[in-house]
């Protein structure tokens, strides 16, 4: 058996090899290939016909188009700009067309057909779709702008659609400001912040990960997950990867902003008491929100965290964090440095 091939299942079909119909091997492959000048695995599928030993495979016009677009969107994982399946997203979120979105942009027609379908995007123009998912009011301005661009009723339908999203993330804002204010003097990197100035749309994107991942998660684990996610990081990297800043508490470290952090978009928050007539914070994932622009790095130090906590109980991984050097070596209610993190156990 071949490495690195796979088959799927046998079709009947016609066979561009011999050019009769007879029952084929879909057969899906893991390939090498370089985009811009860069190595990239991907996969792609074919048929093979059993008839001959060599030359014996034949591609689709579809399969084609489906391997050029599973390669440029490794290469874009790897270099963290939006895949086209983000890229479709965006437009869902405020239902517009491909062309309608290139004219918000202020980019020619077709620009996000051809972003959707065979070219990598440039940089400047991947951070202005981000920041077009991630803020409505922009996207508002934007239309503003541009407004020559659309018909009348287009513009008018668009511009209530981005409205409704104004509305429902009205509060979400409130609450995000909020966050910024209590992070106001943490806004240079420094080993308080583990060298990572925060960003909210990161840390949403981080929290969203995690409840996906964990399906549900308690409060107090949540908050250790995402210190031991930064301290990993921090350790391996010099820079933590939330921006979160960490204080010294009884059940271990807290970031700063805690309750306002379970109120984000990403997640959805029950409050239960338990059986002890605790209350209790479930967090699991808002469905709603799409993980966007998290690097292949960042998501494997949050595998490897959630990977060792996922069966722990709330106590356990308090008493966990107790023995770390971070805890020993600080006062409650004291901002937890970075510099501990260098000694973390286990990782
Ligand atoms: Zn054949």
């Amino acid at each position: 058996m071949e490495k690195n091939i796979k088959i799927l299942k046998k079709e009947r079909r016609f066979c561009s090899v011999c050019e009769e119909e007879h029952e084929l091997e879909l057969c899906e492959e893991l390939t090498e290939s370089t985009v811009k000048e860069e190595k990239i695995q991907y996969y792609k599928q074919y048929y093979r016909c059993n008839k001959f030993k060599d030359k014996n495979t034949f591609m689709t016009g579809k399969m084609w188009n489906i391997e050029l677009l599973n390669k440029i969107d490794e290469y874009r994982i790897k270099n963290n700009l939006l895949t086209s399946f983000e890229i479709k997203e965006i437009r869902d979120k405020y239902k517009v067309t491909q062309a309608e979105l290139s004219f918000l942009l202020g980019l020619g027609e077709i620009t996000i057909t051809r972003y959707e379908t065979k070219q990598i995007q440039e940089t400047s123009n991947d951070n202005m779709l981000k920041e077009v998912y991630n803020n409505a009011l922009l996207t508002l301005n934007l239309l503003e702008r541009n407004k020559e661009k659309f018909s009348q009723k287009r513009y008018k339908e668009i511009s209530e659609e981005i409205k409704k999203v104004i509305d429902k993330e009205s509060l979400q804002y409130l609450n995000e400001q909020e966050i910024s204010c209590k992070y106001i003097n943490y806004a240079e990197e420094s080993l308080l912040n583990g060298n990572c100035v925060l960003e909210i749309d990161k840390l949403k994107n981080i929290l969203a990960y995690i409840t996906k991942k964990m399906k549900e998660v308690k409060k107090v684990v949540l908050m250790k997950l995402l210190w031991y996610i930064d301290s990993l990081s921090f350790k391996n990297t010099n820079k933590s990867i939330t921006g979160l800043v960490y204080v010294h508490m009884p059940f271990g470290a807290l970031p700063i902003a805690s309750d306002e952090l379970l109120k984000l978009s990403s997640i959805k928050v029950e409050k239960k008491y338990n059986d002890e007539e605790f209350l209790e914070y479930k967090i699991t994932n808002n469905p709603e929100f799409k993980i966007i622009g998290l690097s292949k790095r960042e998501k494997e130090i949050i595998d490897l965290v959630i990977d060792k906590f996922k069966d722990y109980k709330s106590r356990e991984i308090s008493e966990y964090m107790h023995r770390e050097k971070a805890y020993m070596e600080t006062n409650p209610d004291e901002i937890i440095s970075f510099e501990y993190s260098k000694e973390l156990n286990s990782f």
